[in-house]
């Protein structure tokens, strides 16, 4: 089963009022890094949801405001809470625009300008459909709730302190968000969670100041070999982490999760032969989605020390710096894994310094509830095609603001093409993902809405 005729022509006849609106917010800029345009955007968001019956309202927070919107029926009635965010990247360099970024252009089926795919032409397909039913009198009895966020192109950093705030404000049954590029073969993605990090910054100390190695070498001690000796205690040469508890509260995929996992596509050689590698790291008896999904890594992102320039120098080194950060897999929590990595650096080497930079926890939404199950049948069913289903994506985001703090089921879905060019030149959506996200925001929200509550929680 899929949508119903009368929705698929109303869909049909729309097209054009549909582009109407996705224009008028395309053309205006809200770029939350240089705060440019984004208080007009939000004022034209709470618009938009206005023209489209949703009473909306532009709240505050410690930076970059959010737009809230709501269509409440009743107590009894299942609640949906719809996340997405109207700021966008910044469009630079102009130049490698063929068409400029806040003026949206058709060509060749797509609709270029910054915001097409992330976010704006992918929320607003939620607003459309949540229209389009209502005035078809096919909206089934339903609270709608939605949030579209000012900064998230900017890391969130207003997010978690609003959503603690607004916790009653923003209780739902479930939060769905459509988000992302979808897969390669053209199916779109549904998501369920994702992994957390923790970045640390470490530094080790030598002499006063870079010495003569010929004069001073031997004596004198170089902070390089004392981070290249800690980071040696750290990792088994088979690629597992050796530091004491590291792996503690990692939770095991289910057997339906790792019956999804096994259908999504995986061709080792080309994946090889397109990062340009021979070997993946190890260890070796684990898959590649195992290593991407259910089990935490610790990597070096940046290690500087000495001269790496042109030709040689002579020189011991009097500082040493490297970046450090773990992806976090369900349910790791970064403040207990950061304790256990400082236990272990000043165990090994007490004067080299470390300190956190940042941490996102991981969050995941199981794949065994009804509405997990509800949502990859509705995506099924509005595309014609079975979804890739990912239990969980490598990449870190607040997702546990919904899981953890609102403790309400999330489940994403990629509405983008795979080539959408988010965050570049030439963003775009093709006018086949726009209407295809549309016609899925609109079965979604007839099956939610229908689910007996004996089924929602989780
Ligand atoms: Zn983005």
């Amino acid at each position: 089963m899929s949508l119903s005729p009368d929705i698929e022509r109303a869909i049909e006849q729309r097209r054009e009022q549909f582009l109407d609106v996705l224009f008028r917010l395309l053309r205006q800029p809200s770029i939350s890094t240089q705060n440019v345009g984004v208080d007009e955007c939000a004022e034209l968001c709470k618009g938009i949801m206005e023209d489209h019956g949703i009473s909306a309202r532009v709240l505050s927070t410690n930076g970059l405001p959010v737009v809230y919107g709501e269509r409440y029926v009743g107590e009894d009635a299942n609640t949906l809470l719809i996340y997405g965010h109207y700021d966008v990247q910044p469009p630079e360099p102009y130049e490698a625009w063929v068409s400029p970024p806040f003026e949206p252009t058709i060509r060749d089926g797509r609709i270029y300008a910054r915001g097409a795919g992330d976010n704006k032409g992918q929320f607003l397909c939620h607003i459309l459909a949540i229209k389009m039913l209502a005035d078809m009198g096919q909206l089934p009895r339903l609270n709608i709730k939605v949030i579209l966020e000012g900064e998230e192109e900017s890391s969130s950093p207003n997010l978690p302190a609003f959503i603690e705030s607004h916790k009653d404000l923003l209780k739902a049954d479930l939060m769905f968000a459509a988000d992302g590029p979808g897969h390669l073969s053209g199916r779109p993605v549904v998501f369920f969670g994702m992994r957390g990090n923790l970045k640390m910054e470490l530094e080790a100390v030598g002499p006063n100041r870079d010495l003569h190695s010929g004069n001073f070498g031997g004596p004198v001690p170089n902070p390089a070999w004392k981070l290249v000796d800690l980071l040696s205690t750290m990792r088994f040469p088979d690629g597992r982490v050796t530091i004491e508890g590291f792996y503690d509260g990692v939770v095991p995929p289910t057997d339906y999760e790792r019956e999804w996992v096994g259908k999504m596509p995986y061709d080792e050689k080309a994946f090889k032969e397109n990062l340009g590698i021979t070997e993946f790291d190890g260890p070796k008896e684990l898959s590649y989605y195992d290593k991407l999904m259910f089990q935490p890594t610790l990597s070096i992102t940046g290690i500087a020390s000495g001269y790496a320039g042109k030709g040689a120098k002579s020189a011991v080194p009097s500082k040493a710096v490297l970046k450090l950060e773990t992806r976090l897999c369900y349910k790791m929590d970064p403040d207990d894994v950061f304790a256990k990595i400082k236990r272990h650096v000043q165990r090994y080497a007490p004067d080299v310094s470390i300190r956190k930079l940042a941490a996102t926890r991981p969050s995941k939404t199981s794949l065994d509830l009804p509405v997990s199950r509800m949502m990859i049948k509705a995506v099924a069913d509005a595309y014609g095609i079975e979804p890739v289903v990912q239990p969980l994506l490598g990449g870190s985001s607040p997702n546990y603001l919904f899981t953890d703090v609102l403790k309400q089921p999330a489940i994403w879905v990629t509405y983008g093409p795979h080539d959408e060019n988010n965050h570049s030149p030439n963003e775009n959506i093709t006018l086949e993902s726009f209407f295809n996200g549309i016609r899925n925001s609109a079965l979604v929200l007839q099956r939610f809405a229908v689910m007996p509550k004996s089924e929602l929680g989780r």
